[in-house]
């Protein structure tokens, strides 16, 4: 992970997109009130947010619900269908030791220690079908705000733009996850042990420029994904290649996105110490992950207690 640490901190300084100069951060205010604050601008653009979104995610919006008395109006929320697997190379596509003259997979590649760390676990296709609202609740950044807002748990609590699910800060035993690190592959992530992979902590394969197999469209600003309660998540840095400065609770903002030069749209981001993505869920938790393999689904809830086997 050391080496990739230079190219970190100098992506951070090349970060560019478009300039929201001299706009204000937080336009609607904070009131200290507990419940609705906001309706992100990028609402009225859900078509061009969700674009980004790779082939690796089916993106639909069931466009009608079946109201009272036979009205139909539109539903608030979008379906994001993916099978978390992820475009990059893993060495997670093989399992066991691997040997590195014999390839298994064209999409191998080491993890950062190889030959030492054994390759423990294989990368397996889900049937992940994320239901995000598009309309939010925000809290405020206060205590009674935090306190009422819904903890991260175990599995899923977002996906990110290439279909791979995000993970909060624990590892199995509620311990930061980058003690695991270890075990993460050349990008970032692992899998658990059904074989659902995933990033804990900077996807660099989306945020980190010039990574030899990585993303050529790879910008530490870029959007990254979207969480459980409908709100995005950007790379490491903003607009204009600054450090963002995050809201003390939920790990987010209001200002300036590529996709909302306005200010207006609250986000979170990328942080390269824990939490990583997310404090507690900004928004309230409209969503939910449904989770199909084999036949079963499972719904991956948004407080799944940490003590879980992931
Ligand atoms: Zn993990
Ligand atoms: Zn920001």
């Amino acid at each position: 992970m050391r080496h990739y640490l230079a190219a970190i901190l100098m992506s951070l300084t090349l970060a560019g997109c478009m300039s929201g100069e001299n706009l204000p951060t937080s336009p609607r205010g904070h009131t200290g009130s507990v419940g609705p604050e906001s309706i992100p601008a990028w609402y009225s653009k859900t078509p061009t947010f969700y674009a980004q979104f790779r082939s690796a995610v089916t993106v639909s919006r069931p466009s009608y619900t079946s109201g009272p008395f036979g009205l139909r109006r539109m539903s608030s929320t979008m379906i994001l269908t993916s099978t978390g697997e992820p475009d990059h190379c893993s060495v997670y596509f093989c399992e066991g030791m691997v040997d590195p003259r014999d390839p298994c997979d064209p999409r191998w590649c080491l993890p950062p220690l190889w030959p030492w760390t054994p390759v423990l676990g294989k990368i397996e296709p889900q049937g992940f079908e994320f239901e995000v609202p598009v309309v939010q609740q925000l809290w405020s950044d206060t205590r009674i705000g935090y306190s009422h807002a819904t903890e991260t748990g175990c599995g899923p609590i977002g996906i990110a733009i290439n279909g791979v699910a995000l993970f909060d800060q624990h590892d199995a035993e509620g311990e930061d996850a980058a003690t695991e690190s270890v075990h993460f592959d050349t990008f970032n992530g692992h899998p658990t042990p059904d074989g659902i992979y995933h990033y804990h902590t900077n996807p660099i394969y989306l945020t980190v420029i010039g990574l030899p197999d990585g993303d050529p469209t790879a910008d530490p600003a870029r959007l990254v994904g979207v969480m459980l309660d409908g709100i995005p998540l950007y790379g490491p840095a903003d607009c204009d290649g600054s450090t963002p400065v995050l809201e003390r609770f939920f790990h987010g903002h209001y200002g300036p996105t590529p996709d909302d030069p306005s200010g207006r749209t609250w986000h979170y981001h990328v942080t390269l110490e824990a939490p990583y993505f997310v404090g507690r869920y900004k928004g309230k938790v409209l969503g939910k992950c449904l989770n199909t393999v084999g036949g079963l689904t499972t719904e991956i809830s948004p407080n799944t207690p940490e003590d879980c086997d992931w």
